[in-house]
């Protein structure tokens, strides 16, 4: 897991949030091949690599991540992505592979999808449309 996280630890600094050694640990243990990892199986990683994080601590780092959208929760897998789009500017469509729960951050999609200028609406940023399908690679299996 040598990639380069760097600049996803900018957008710590950008939100003027420490980088703590927490957050940096959680952050580069999470893989970046674009598959999920639940806050439990993270934690017997880290553990493995000798960091004794306890579960609330993994869950609050994680939350921490999500926030500044340099991590995306699944939520119907209940499990955790490294974000691969560097965009800010667009939600991100997490097009997971029901077979082998590969994700593909669909970008092109995403850039058309803008939120509404409503005054009476604001939504909270950051969020994800997750959509369920098979990836190429379990299409042509
Ligand atoms: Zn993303
Ligand atoms: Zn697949
Ligand atoms: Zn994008």
């Amino acid at each position: 897991m040598a990639t380069d996280k760097t600049h996803l630890q900018a957008k710590c600094e950008a939100a003027h949030k420490t980088l703590t050694p927490q957050r940096l640990t959680v952050l580069k243990a999470l893989p970046d091949n674009g598959q999920p990892m639940g806050a439990y199986a993270l934690q017997e990683q880290l553990n493995a690599d000798g960091h004794a994080f306890n579960i609330s601590t993994i869950y609050r780092v994680l939350d921490f991540w999500v926030s500044l959208g340099v991590v995306h929760k699944l939520n119907s897998s209940s499990s955790y992505l490294l974000c691969q789009d560097r965009h800010d500017h667009h939600i991100h469509v997490l097009q997971t592979c029901t077979d082998c729960h590969q994700v593909v951050e669909a970008c092109d999609t995403s850039t058309a999808m803008v939120l509404p200028n409503d005054d009476n609406f604001t939504p909270v940023s950051n969020q994800t449309i997750e959509i369920q399908g098979r990836c190429r690679a379990c299409q042509e299996a």
